[in-house]
């Protein structure tokens, strides 16, 4: 079968084209047209200006998604688009474009969770399903560790009890006076400083069960700032790549450190990786290295794979598709789009 999908949870329009059956999944295409630079300017997302560029934005990535697979809309057997979690006005756009294209054409919607997005990403292109896994998905939004037995089936075992790995990210980048998003500038800042110039906080690494806290750690990199600027209260350009090194290296200890404890506690031998923090490299040496001492084989996707796109919403379509499920056309977005949504479905 062959998917149309639609990302446009937030900042980034993304239209793919997936053809695949249970095994493998080839991508025809995936396009992304990127909002960075309008946003950037505001050091954050304006949701007003978000939707209105999707808007302007999809019709043309449509066409250009449909040449690049060499394909006419009719050859499309189902159209799909994320419901959630994300922004209400961004969400409402891409959602209710798949819908026109679904009703045009008389074929099914589907309408998708963005996080089973992200969680079966290293799946994508693959070529035997969905196979049982330890999950670890670090995104802007969240952090969480998740058994998947297999497409359907996830158990969450851990989250964030405040802020998510790439949240903190962002944060600290704009403590720092680091340009939006924060997270590839962090990565970059710290590849010159000392990852043990500051001992920053691991935080509920000794509590033993699998949830996550990294607020303490941006409030521990705020201080120290602080310490060492008393008059300005800004850190000065030299005093970054340390910072930003020791806070990197406190969020990987705590990422790398959880996840393998879990893969411990269970039967399961593979770890997969995914979600926008997942293109840290740092982040993806420390935790092949650990999968490597304890015997775990790691999946995690290319970086663009990782990052927001409409490949991942097209993957979970398509299994969904295959397996005789559809959304109504009534079917609504929620920007608030719980996880249990999709850890309850079996
Ligand atoms: P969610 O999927 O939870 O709703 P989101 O869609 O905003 O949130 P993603 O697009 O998956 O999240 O990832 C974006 C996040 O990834 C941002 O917080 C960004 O700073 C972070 N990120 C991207 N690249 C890197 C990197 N190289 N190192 C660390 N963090 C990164
Ligand atoms: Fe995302
Ligand atoms: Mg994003």
């Amino acid at each position: 079968a062959t998917i149309l999908a639609i990302e446009s949870s937030c900042d980034e329009t993304a239209i793919a084209i997936l053809r695949g059956d249970l095994m493998r999944t080839e991508i025809l295409s995936s396009e992304i047209s990127s909002q960075i630079e309008i946003h950037r300017e505001h050091g954050g997302v304006v949701p007003e200006l978000a939707s209105r560029n999707h808007s302007l934005a999809l019709r043309p990535l449509v066409d250009k998604a449909l040449a690049e697979a060499k394909l006419s809309i009719h050859d499309i057997d189902a159209f799909a688009a994320t419901a959630g979690p994300g922004l209400a006005s961004s969400l409402l756009i891409g959602h209710t474009a798949a819908k026109a294209m679904a009703v045009a054409t008389k074929k099914p919607f589907l309408s998708i969770n963005h996080m089973e997005g992200h969680l079966l990403s290293p799946f994508i292109a693959g070529d035997r399903g969905v196979l049982p896994n330890i999950s670890l998905v670090v995104s802007g939004g969240h952090t969480m560790i998740l058994h998947t037995q297999e497409f359907g089936s996830y158990q969450l075992l851990g989250k964030s009890t405040d802020d998510a790995a790439g949240e903190a990210y962002d944060k600290v980048a704009k403590m720092l006076g680091l340009p939006y998003p924060g997270g590839p500038e962090i990565e970059k800042t710290a590849k010159t400083g000392n990852p043990d110039a500051y001992n920053f906080p691991r935080s509920m690494l000794k509590k033993g069960n699998l949830d996550f806290s990294f607020s303490g750690l941006k409030t521990a990199v705020l201080y120290t700032i602080s310490e060492l600027n008393p008059e300005t209260g800004r850190a000065l350009p030299e005093q970054l790549p340390d910072l930003c090194a020791s806070f990197q290296q406190a969020v990987i200890d705590v990422l790398v450190k959880k996840t393998i404890q879990a893969a411990q506690a269970s039967k399961l031998t593979r770890i997969t990786m995914s979600g926008g923090v997942s293109c840290n490299g740092a982040l993806r040496d420390a935790m092949l290295d650990a999968c490597q001492r304890h015997s775990f084989q790691l999946d995690i996707c290319s970086k663009h794979l990782s990052t927001d796109n409409a490949a991942m919403i097209a993957y979970v379509a398509l299994q969904k598709f295959l397996r005789g499920e559809q959304s109504k056309l009534d079917a609504d977005i929620d920007p608030n789009l719980p996880l249990n949504a999709l850890v309850l479905r079996k």
